[in-house]
């Protein structure tokens, strides 16, 4: 178990950026954008700029990896959770509590080698939603394996998972004491695993990853991948990607700013850009989201059972 509250303290107290930064966000405008059993909600969020128009194609060096223990911002502080990965607070955060999980070691980000890992990261922080981005679907430091943390509650989806898998199921499989829900909800496409069975969900996890390699001849899934451990429960959402950025994101006119990742997919969007936040319409989040996400012709193909 991670004391994730006293350390967040510790952290806020001893540094007005990231003081600053949470209160911000805590204070930010919200608006919800509803669709039928679920919904989005917007956050007013413009430190998220720098996030939201990475570069991802240059590779810098350990010695200007934002990452790398030896660069970590003025005032940050590292808790040692364990050989492989530190954490520390998220300076610009977009959910309650924050955190990033950094490797120890500076290394590509990819999901196959630490799926124990990223189980157990889950046991240690319940009630917190452990997230990875792939490298081309929302990981703004992809030269750097890292993975996030926040509560569950700035996730919509966690809240919505029941309404959505009664009501846009399209093929699941039993296991068990495990199930995988495939689901359409008009604006994305995902798949959930649950169960209370510890020992079968690292299986089933490595399971759906292979055969997302499989649709897409890859090596290293580019997913979007988040796990919740509470009350006893696992809840596991993972979702295939096809793009890394939308066409709204090119625009010369009406431009959306936005690179979409695991916190986006989950329902929760920061938008970096004021009059994106007053104008983003049901119509441009189905847009964006149907683009980013796993096509329907490879989604029907993607074996669950
Ligand atoms: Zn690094």
């Amino acid at each position: 178990m991670i004391e994730i509250e006293s350390f967040i303290y510790r952290q806020l107290e001893s540094s007005p950026l990231f003081y600053t930064n949470f209160n911000n966000m805590r204070l930010s405008a919200l608006r919800t954008v509803q669709f039928n059993g679920f919904s989005y909600t917007l956050q007013m969020n413009p430190a998220r700029i720098q996030s939201a128009t990475a570069d991802i194609s240059k590779k810098p060096d350990t010695s200007r990896c934002f990452l790398c223990r030896a660069n970590l911002i003025q005032g940050q502080i590292p808790y040692e959770y364990n050989d492989d990965f530190f954490i520390a607070v998220n300076p610009f955060p977009i959910g309650e509590n924050h955190l990033t999980i950094i490797s120890q070691r500076h290394q590509d980000q990819g999901i196959m080698k630490i799926v124990d890992k990223f189980v157990q990261m889950a046991d240690d922080m319940p009630g917190y939603v452990v997230f990875y981005n792939g490298p081309k679907c929302g990981a703004s430091a992809p030269f750097h394996l890292h993975l996030q943390a926040c509560k569950a509650v700035s996730l919509p989806v966690f809240a919505q998972i029941e309404s959505l898998k009664r009501l846009y199921t399209i093929d699941s499989a039993e296991f068990s004491s495990t199930n995988v829900y495939k689901i359409d909800d008009t604006t994305r496409r995902f798949i959930v695993i649950q169960t209370i069975d510890r020992s079968q969900l690292q299986y089933h996890i490595e399971k759906i990853l292979r055969e997302i390699n499989f649709i897409y001849q890859s090596v290293e899934p580019e997913v979007n991948m988040g796990i919740l451990f509470e009350d006893g429960y696992y809840t596991v959402t993972i979702f295939p990607r096809d793009k890394h950025r939308p066409e709204e994101y090119f625009r010369t006119e009406n431009r959306i700013v936005c690179s979409p990742g695991y916190a986006d997919l989950a329902g929760m969007i920061p938008v970096s850009v004021r009059d994106n936040f007053y104008s983003i319409s049901e119509n441009d989040i189905t847009s964006i989201m149907r683009q980013v996400c796993i096509s329907l012709e490879k989604f029907n193909a993607l074996n669950i059972s």
